[in-house]
């Protein structure tokens, strides 16, 4: 009983820290995180999502089994290689699925994002390899997959496919575009992220998932993205543009894709580094998630690769305009928050 309330109150503290309101000072909607964030916890009995995220991956995940880590930022034309939000989160579970569940993280992202997931893996200190290289390899690896773009059926078939191959014990969203209750899929300005060009049609993975009982959570930081749907009352009332967008559709940017958990973060990417610290936590294994030296390194791969910082238009070495020391200084938080409850 004693333990519960410990992991209670450090998964609380991570929380609160990943969720602080520290972006782009221009853009005057960060107040919308807290809001969403207490609709999800509620939605798990008012308990920690980072504590509930962990303790399910660690009780459905084991050895060998594959964990697949799906993210999607890019569009055309703005976004050619997608953001520098999403594929760090991304990297920061494949060392957790890795080096803590030992079991097999696959990234699964569109033709134009794979490249940028796979860079930024890499400097988290994971190889990336093709899946049938992958798993024959016990050391520290990922696999990739490519999702094409294209239409609704093939990409039903697709889904289903890959989840009959790889079987996997949880299917994890962070920061991926999804459609609204008209399948639109939309900015975080409301704008139809399709108007222009076809993007890979993930969400089916999470509608496969879901229909076969796998777990799925959707990490998001605005409320277009996969997972939203869980909380999409609360999405359309307090984020910009959920509700009304600015394309013809007229249906509002809020995503109608479920999860069994979806974790609303300040920036992506943090929700993902909590569920990575809460593992870490409860595995007594801080060396999980990555050390500042690692965010960095994940970060200029990240931008190398083309990645942007959205709020800034362009590659440079921040998230959501929040700088990389401060990435590093929020990794850092996080190791003090895990390491000080584990004394
Ligand atoms: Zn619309």
């Amino acid at each position: 009983m004693e333990e519960n309330v410990k992991h209670e109150a450090t998964a609380k503290n991570i929380d609160r820290l990943v969720t602080v309101g520290a972006g782009w000072g221009k853009r005057l909607d960060r107040w919308i995180i807290p809001p969403l964030y207490e609709s999800a916890s509620k939605k798990l009995d008012g308990i920690p999502v980072s504590l509930v995220a962990a303790q399910r991956m660690l009780n459905e995940v084991k050895a060998d089994d594959r964990v697949l880590l799906v993210d999607q930022f890019a569009w055309y034309p703005n976004r050619p290689y997608g953001e520098t939000d999403g594929p760090l989160g991304v990297a920061s579970l494949a060392r957790t699925v890795r080096f803590g569940l030992s079991a097999l993280p696959v990234l699964v992202t569109g033709p134009n994002d794979i490249e940028v997931a796979r860079n930024t893996t890499k400097a988290a200190g994971l190889n990336v390899l093709e899946y049938s290289v992958a798993k024959e390899i016990t050391t520290a690896v990922a696999a990739e997959v490519i999702f094409p773009c294209v239409d609704k059926d093939q990409s039903r078939e697709i889904a289903f496919r890959l989840i009959d191959e790889y079987a996997p014990k949880a299917v994890i969203a962070v920061e991926t575009i999804g459609p609204n209750r008209k399948g639109v899929k939309h900015s975080g300005a409301g704008y139809d992220t399709e108007a222009k060009d076809k993007l890979p049609g993930l969400e089916y993975l999470f509608y496969e998932a879901s229909a076969r009982g796998i777990l799925t959570i959707g990490i998001i930081d605005r409320g277009n993205e996969l997972g939203s749907g869980t909380i999409e009352e609360d999405v359309r009332k307090v984020v910009p543009y959920a509700d009304v967008c600015r394309c013809p559709c007229g249906a509002g940017g809020a995503c109608m894709v479920k999860t069994d958990i979806v974790f609303p973060a300040s920036i992506s990417n943090w929700g993902a580094y909590a569920i990575s610290a809460m593992v870490a936590y409860l595995l007594k294994k801080p060396k999980i998630l990555q050390d500042e030296d690692t965010e960095r390194l994940m970060l200029e791969a990240c931008v190398m690769a083309g990645a942007i910082d959205g709020s800034e238009g362009g590659p440079v070495m921040s998230v959501d305009g929040v700088g990389v020391k401060a990435q590093q200084s929020l990794v850092n938080m996080l190791h003090t928050i895990i390491e000080n409850a584990l004394l």
